[in-house]
């Protein structure tokens, strides 16, 4: 990551992790932190599961999970990875046959635990499969199902129960000299999962996998997940992260990004820096934000847009956004580029015209992204 000496209070040092591939997306290293999301069709619904990946990865996810329950599930998953624009990890507990036949089918990683799978046998035969279709495993310790010897020893659920689970996990692989894995750590209780995140960070290389799981619906899991992850990313923790709501996996995409994005870990799209509102409002900031989120939505070149009620923040917010709106008086508001006034513009016309200036500014950002290239 560049190390910013102009502004040195926005310097987050990553943890020092190997790196290992899920297909063509690198994990951990210089790799950018990647997104993760799971489908929840029915996996041999093939057409519902393959529409839900592709608005996942239009959305911005690099990586989509599906649930690999049967041998039918496994089945699908050869036509879906054929038609998926991304990466796809097969979610496995338990049952080491339908590891294997997730790797025929082309996963390009599977969540199992190599502890959970049975006798030594059946774990050769799992890593096996993985190494020679390419595959690298997630190990993915979770609170909610400690092995039992772990809940005897410690009681209850707990940060040393969980890293010694994966630790376990880990040097069966090892033992086995496989070295394409991460491991997660996941608990919805946000300290459990932030402390049990940062004993495994000190005890492994490994890439982490971040998540806090069963986090909630959309308002509570994503306030949930970005106090939990966004903490340990501030620190330096994580990999890739995926977040857990219970919504559509399109909502999971955008607050991962939206999470990377605030850190300035990760940059996707416009970003909108807009003011709350109030009696001084210009226009209606609320409704002008809504709709030019929507409008906007189709661009992923990095840029940033103010979109401010009044004078009293608009031209500071403006100085450091690449297009910014600052509502005046008589209906009408003032139009920034790069950070300097430019001109007037109708509020009836704003919606437009700022679209327009987005879009302007996007390609020429990518033009110059491709002559830099
Ligand atoms: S920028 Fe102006 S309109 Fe927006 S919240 Fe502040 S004072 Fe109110």
């Amino acid at each position: 990551m560049a190390i910013n000496h102009v502004r040195p209070w926005r310097n987050i040092y990553r943890r020092a992790s190997r790196q290992i591939s899920v297909g063509p997306v690198r994990i951990g290293g210089d790799a950018p932190i990647s997104v993760q999301t799971m489908t929840n069709t029915i996996t041999t619904d093939v057409a519902a599961t393959l529409a839900q990946v592709q608005a996942a990865a239009e959305a911005g996810a690099d990586i989509v999970r599906i649930s690999t329950p049967d041998q039918a599930s496994a089945r699908a998953l050869k036509e879906i990875v054929a038609e998926s624009p991304v990466p796809i990890v097969a979610d496995i507990h338990f049952h080491y046959r339908r590891a294997i036949e997730a790797a025929e089918s082309g996963a390009a990683c599977l969540r199992i635990n190599p502890g959970n799978i049975g006798d030594a046998g059946r774990v050769r035969e799992v890593i096996a499969a993985a190494r020679d279709h390419g595959c690298s495993i997630r190990i993915g310790v979770n609170a909610g199902s400690l092995e039992k010897h772990l809940l005897e020893k410690y009681g209850e659920p707990c940060p040393d129960a969980m890293v010694e689970s994966g630790l376990g996990h880990i040097r069966i692989l090892q033992d086995h000299d496989f070295h394409e894995f991460k491991i997660s750590v996941k608990a919805s209780d946000v300290f459990m999962a932030a402390a049990a995140y940062q004993q495994l960070a000190e005890q492994t290389d490994a890439p982490i996998h971040l998540g806090i799981t069963e986090a909630g619906g959309l308002t509570s899991g994503t306030v949930k997940s970005a106090i939990g992850l966004g903490n340990l990313l501030w620190m330096g923790i994580g990999d890739t992260l995926r977040v857990s709501l219970s919504a559509d996996p399109v909502e999971e995409v955008k607050v991962g990004f939206e999470i990377l994005k605030s850190l300035g870990l990760r940059h996707r799209g416009v970003n909108i820096i807009s003011c709350p509102s109030c009696a001084r409002q210009g226009f209606d900031v609320i409704a002008t934000v809504e709709a030019l989120e929507e409008r906007l939505a189709h661009i992923h070149t990095p840029m940033s847009l103010s979109i401010i009620g009044c004078v009293v923040n608009g031209p500071g917010e403006a100085l450091m956004t690449d297009v910014g709106f600052t509502g005046g008086g008589a209906g009408s508001g003032m139009v920034y580029l790069a950070g300097r006034q430019s001109h007037k513009m109708s509020n009836a016309q704003m919606i437009d015209h700022i679209v327009e200036q987005v879009e302007r500014r996007a390609a020429e950002i990518e033009a110059a992204d491709k002559a830099a290239e």
